[in-house]
This record gives C-alpha cells, sequence and structure tokens, in this order.
C-alpha cells in the first residue's frame, strides 16, 4: 500500500524531470526545423542580390555599349555621312547586321545590310508593331535629352535595337541598329559574365523557352538554377544564378542534419542524465523509507520484550506467583527477552560504529572450528529452547584464518538468529565448517521459509526487509545481514545465500587464507 502512494509522486518526478529536459529540446528542434525555411529564404535573398548586382553591371554595359553604336551613327548622320560611311561604323561593332533608318512617321524605311542580305519586311512589320514605343523615342530625345534605346523582338530572334537621332525632319529621325543577340552575348558580354560570377558563383544565359544554356560561366553541371532575370535590352534573354559547387540550401540543410544529430546526441545524453537522477532519487527514497521502517520496527523490538520484561518482573516482584515452574518459566523469559534485547542493542551500536567507520577490529590467527563450538556452546540451550537440535559438523584440520575472532562469532550468531526467525514450522539447524579452493567457509543451513531470487542480493542491504509472506510479521531490524556483510568485507571475504523458498536457505561465510588474501 505505502509503496504505491510512494512510487506515484516518483514516477510524476520522473516525468516532470524528462520534460524539464526534454521540452526544450524539443522546442529547439522545432525552431531549427522553422529556420529551416528561414533559412530557405535567406538563402534565396543572397541568390537574388547576387543575381541584382550582376544583372545591374551586365545591363549597364550592354547599354553602354549599345550607346556608343548609336553615338557614333548620329555622328556619322549628322554629317550627313554616306551609306558606306554608315555601314562602316556599323562593321566596326563586330555584331550590327545592319542598320535601318526611318522618319518619326515610319513613312520611309531604308534597309541597310552589314554582310548578308535579308529581305526587310520581318524589319518594317516589327517597326510598324511597336509604332507607339517609337513614336515616344523623339519626344524623349527632344525634352529631356535622354536617347533611350527601344528594343524590338523579331521573328527569328533578333533584336532591332531603335533610337532617336534628334533629327527629327529628316529621313534618318530614327535608327535601329539590327542584331543577334547571342552574338552580342559571345562577342560583348561574355568576358564580363565571367567576372561577375567569379569563383563563388555560376552565371548563366538562357534563351526564353531552351533547356541548355546560351552562355555559362563557371561549370555547368545541369544543375537547377537558383534566380533568374531578364536582360534589359534582349527581352528573350534572362540571366540565372547558383552557386559553384555545393549550392548555399546544400550546405544549409547539411547544417541542419548535422545540428539535428547533435540535438539527438546531447537529448539522449540528458534523459541518461535524467534516468541516473531518477534512479539515485529513487535509491534515496527507497532508504529514507527503509529508515524510517527500521525506526518503527526497532521501537516495537524494543517495546515488546520491555514490556515482558516489566510484566514478569513485576508479577515476581509482587511475590503472588507461588507455583516455582512458574517462576522459573517466567524468569527464563526475561532472561530470554534481555538476550534479545542485548542483541539487538548491539547489532545496533555495531552498526552505527561501522556506519560511522569507528569499528576497530582486533585481527589474529583465528581456528574458525573454536569460534563455532563456542558459539553454539553459547547459544545450544536458547536453539533448544526454540526446539532446534543444532546439527554441528566441523571439518578437521582446517587452517587458521587471519581474523577477528569476535566480529567472526557476530556474523554467526546473526546468521544462527535469523535460521531461528525464519523457520517456521520445520525447525532444523547444520552448522557446518569446511573449505574449499584456498578458502575456510562457515555454513548455516535451515529449512525455513526460504528467500525468493529478486530477494537474495538486497538482504545484505541496510534496512532491508523482505515485505512478503510470513516473513514480514517476524520481529528484525532489517540490520542483521548488512551487518555480516560489513563484517566479511573486512576480511576480505564473502557471505552468500543459496534459498529454494518454502524450502529453506544456506548461507555461508568465506573467509581467505592469509596467503590467498
Ligand atoms: P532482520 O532479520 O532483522 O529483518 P536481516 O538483515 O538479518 O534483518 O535480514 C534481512 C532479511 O533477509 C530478513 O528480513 C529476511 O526477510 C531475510 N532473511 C534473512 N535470513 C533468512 C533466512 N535464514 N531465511 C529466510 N529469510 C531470511
Amino acid at each position: 500500500m505505502a509503496a504505491s502512494t510512494r512510487s506515484m509522486p516518483l514516477r510524476t518526478i520522473l516525468l516532470i524531470l524528462l520534460l524539464i529536459i526534454l521540452l526544450p529540446a524539443l522546442l529547439y528542434s522545432v525552431y531549427e526545423l522553422t529556420t529551416l525555411s528561414t533559412n530557405e529564404e535567406l538563402v534565396g535573398d543572397i541568390y537574388r542580390r547576387q543575381l541584382d548586382v550582376a544583372l545591374f553591371s551586365l545591363n549597364q554595359y550592354s547599354w553602354d555599349v549599345a550607346s556608343g553604336w548609336a553615338s557614333s551613327l548620329t555622328l556619322v548622320l549628322r554629317e550627313n555621312g554616306s551609306k558606306e560611311q554608315i555601314l562602316n561604323a556599323a562593321r566596326r561593332t563586330r555584331v550590327l547586321q545592319g542598320i535601318v533608318l526611318a522618319d518619326t512617321g515610319l513613312r520611309s524605311i531604308q534597309w541597310m545590310p552589314v554582310r548578308v542580305g535579308r529581305a526587310d519586311g520581318q524589319l518594317r512589320s516589327g517597326l510598324l508593331e511597336n509604332r507607339e514605343k517609337i513614336a515616344r523615342l523623339p519626344m524623349l530625345r527632344r525634352v529631356d535629352d535622354y536617347r533611350k534605346l527601344e528594343s524590338i523582338l523579331l521573328p527569328d530572334s533578333t533584336i532591332l535595337l531603335v533610337f532617336a537621332t534628334g533629327d527629327d525632319s529628316r529621313p534618318h529621325a530614327l535608327v535601329g541598329m539590327l542584331l543577334g543577340d547571342s552574338s552580342f552575348v559571345h562577342e560583348i558580354l561574355e568576358p564580363r559574365i565571367r567576372e561577375a560570377a567569379g569563383t563563388d558563383f555560376v552565371l548563366a544565359v538562357t534563351r526564353t523557352g531552351a533547356t541548355a544554356p546560351l552562355f555559362v560561366a563557371g561549370t555547368w553541371g545541369g544543375e537547377e538554377i537558383r534566380q533568374q532575370k531578364q536582360l534589359w535590352l534582349f527581352p528573350d534573354l534572362s540571366l540565372g544564378i547558383r552557386l559553384a559547387g555545393q549550392s548555399l540550401d546544400e550546405v544549409v540543410r547539411s547544417r541542419f542534419r548535422r545540428n539535428l544529430l547533435l540535438i539527438l546526441l546531447v537529448d539522449l545524453v540528458l534523459v541518461a542524465a535524467a534516468l541516473f537522477v531518477y534512479r539515485a532519487f529513487r535509491r534515496e527514497s527507497e532508504l529514507t523509507r527503509m529508515k524510517s521502517d527500521f525506526v518503527a520496527t526497532v521501537s516495537h523490538e524494543l517495546r515488546t520484550p520491555l514490556s515482558l520484561i516489566r510484566m514478569y518482573a513485576e508479577t515476581l516482584e509482587m511475590g503472588r506467583l507461588k507455583d516455582p515452574g512458574k517462576q522459573k518459566e517466567y524468569l527464563a523469559t526475561i532472561v530470554r527477552e534481555t538476550e534479545r534485547l542485548s542483541h539487538l542493542i548491539n547489532n545496533i551500536l555495531n552498526f552505527a560504529r561501522i556506519d560511522a567507520g569507528r569499528k576497530v577490529y582486533h585481527f589474529g590467527q583465528v581456528q574458525v572450528n573454536e569460534v563455532v563450538t563456542s558459539v553454539v556452546g553459547t547459544y545450544e540451550a536458547h536453539l533448544r529452547e526454540q526446539g532446534f537440535q543444532p546439527v554441528v559438523e566441523l571439518r578437521t584440520e582446517l587452517s587458521p584464518i587471519h581474523a577477528d575472532a569476535e566480529a567472526v562469532k557476530e556474523g554467526i550468531v546473526n546468521l544462527l538468529d535469523n535460521a531461528v526467525k525464519y523457520s517456521g514450522e520445520r525447525k532444523y539447524l547444520r552448522i557446518a565448517t569446511g573449505s574449499e579452493g584456498g578458502r575456510v567457509f562457515v555454513d548455516v543451513e535451515d529449512h525455513g521459509v526460504g528467500i525468493a531470487p529478486h530477494h537474495r542480493e538486497k538482504i545484505f542491504e541496510m534496512f532491508y526487509r523482505v515485505s512478503e509472506g510470513d516473513v514480514h510479521s517476524t520481529k528484525g531490524s532489517g540490520l542483521g545481514l548488512a551487518l555480516v556483510r560489513h563484517i566479511m568485507d573486512a576480511h576480505h571475504g564473502t557471505v552468500t545465500v543459496t534459498s529454494t523458498p518454502r524450502t529453506g536457505s544456506t548461507f555461508r561465510l568465506s573467509f581467505p587464507l592469509p596467503g590467498n588474501a
């Protein structure tokens, strides 16, 4: 009953401990998981920013180059240069495929191919379809003095870059520069893209709808491009970016996996620590319980013989008891109870001494048979009175041991006392000595209640008493066997038990011989 009400709070304590430890770890794990998405966003941001920087520089550069061409063409046109001079200016660019001249109203459109001839049909329709955008160019030039380059994507993927010269009244008020965007990328932009990519990034120029890029700066393994944006002058082309080698999010992911593993490891250690604390706590509370049980049993143990002694002594004192037989019986009870009391008090005192480290042993050469004979001699009458016919089997020619005879006696007395206490109806007691494997032993055997396997180790602990069956009603302090073990430890010996429940037990004190210690 007491055990069950006690184990509940213990379990609660374990639960709280685990919660205190696991909850923060769990929260941290969840936090790490959520930061993964934040990290992904961060990674996206880094790509976007880097891409913006690269894109801005490339766009600016493209614009500068095209603008330079526009300036030199404007110059030639202003000076009323011949068609050949205009084409020469275009040839110098290595990229321009031809020049288109037109008036502001797009009524006359003149096509001047640089290298190969091509039909001007697509150019015309391209210009006319973008009439509104183009119409703004002379105005921008006039009002804001801004030479805007309008790019018109033609069906064969060539680009017509149109600008206003500022001479609105002339037939070449508008100039179109025809070029292939891929040759612009290869001839003009390539070194710039490489520079922008550096060693950390891969930059790829891709045509809309195409899977393979037009140009790649860096090592391209067919990986996914993380961010992509259009180039200003070339609406059909876009610039994409990713990290060279392992991508940033891969780095983040592997870091996350490593962190999670670490957390798991830390959690495991913490749980192990919690279990350890819990076990220590349980042990401690068990000890406290056993101590309080001890106090209760010892008080009871002291009170019962005392009240018996007092009762019998008072009866005798009053002289009411005339029957000498009865008188003797009363006196015998008084003596027996006094012996029990002194045995108990002896045990407690000895134990207190051992516990405080104040127990002093007086070692010397000891003949085990002599000690056994002496103990049996002292207690035989008492044993017979209890209904036992002790069987004593002493092995002759035993080597002497190095021991404290009084302490050994005390050990044996405790074993005898237990054999008597836990024997029930079958009153059998055998005390034997012998030697085995360089050791000398004393066996105390009974045919009593026996000890269940799960108690066999614990009965040697302080205050431990078997709390089941008939045994719990037997008086005791739980100190006897702990004392025996202490004594045996001091002798570098052992106390062991072989026992079968309801059949009996044999306790063995085993001493090393001086040469084998
Ligand atoms: P106590 O006898 O005062 O309870 P001990 O330390 O001597 O304390 O013994 C511890 C427990 O071991 C006893 O409570 C009892 O349950 C068990 N025990 C000891 N000796 C025997 C025995 N000979 N037979 C059965 N049980 C025993």
